[in-house]
């Protein structure tokens, strides 16, 4: 099989994954993958995860040019094209609304270091961007201004993204963000939340350099 073959399978996987682990319902949310001609994969525009099919994957090329093709690309193609182009070092976007995540982007609020695993999106904040209308240039811009230094945002009264070397670990990371989103408005609902300092999530950010879903042996 092609790596590309692949990439689309695994597409497929990974969307309903997210489903199972009620990081998005319905026809919310949308992933990309970066292939080697620098173009990329990404979700087809409202399809439910249940109906998606590996040759249902959108080919784009890096500057967005969408080929005549049977499906059209998620609304979100500008957001995917992007980061997959301001962030080299990005090879898959993720972007969902799970509940907890999307509860504190209603707020307006960024999560802060109430939990050292916040470390593994890159910092000692998940930022939230401002809001624009879903599909729109100005939320893309909003994102990748969001995403500066980081690997997960929230997206005001939307949802997140996260970034990863590969679709496993945005995957991981994205299920991570609503852990950590969930973890903060409980305890917010308790009183509030102490907070980790910054030399601590430093300190844990350098652990982490080698952590992440690993298969066996590695
Ligand atoms: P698409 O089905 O077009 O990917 O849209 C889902 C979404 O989450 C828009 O923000
Ligand atoms: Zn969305």
């Amino acid at each position: 099989m092609t790596t590309e073959a692949l990439l689309r399978k695994e597409m497929v996987a990974a969307a309903i994954a997210m489903n199972d682990q009620g990081l998005n319902q319905g026809t919310s949310g949308n992933l990309s993958v970066r292939l080697d001609d620098g173009g990329f994969l990404i979700t087809p525009s409202g399809i439910p995860c249940d109906r998606l099919e590996p040759g249902d994957m959108v080919r784009m090329a890096a500057d967005g040019a969408c080929y005549r093709q049977p499906l059209a690309p998620s609304s979100e193609w500008r957001i995917h094209r992007d980061l997959l182009r301001e962030r080299p070092e990005v090879g898959a976007v993720v972007h969902a609304h799970p509940t907890y995540a999307t509860v504190l982007a209603i707020r307006g609020m960024a999560i802060p270091a109430v939990h050292y695993m916040i470390a593994a999106a890159g910092g000692s904040t998940i930022r939230c961007a401002p809001y624009a209308t879903f599909g729109s240039q100005a939320l893309s811009d909003h994102a990748v201004r969001a995403l500066e230094g980081r690997l997960a945002c929230l997206l005001a009264n939307h949802g997140m993204i996260a970034l990863g070397p590969s679709l496993e670990r945005a995957l991981w990371l994205a299920g991570e963000v609503e852990a950590l989103a969930r973890q903060y408005v409980l305890s917010l609902l308790l009183g509030g939340a102490n907070v980790l300092p910054d030399d601590e999530i430093a300190r844990v950010a350098a652990l982490f350099a080698d952590y992440g879903p690993k298969s066996k042996g590695s």
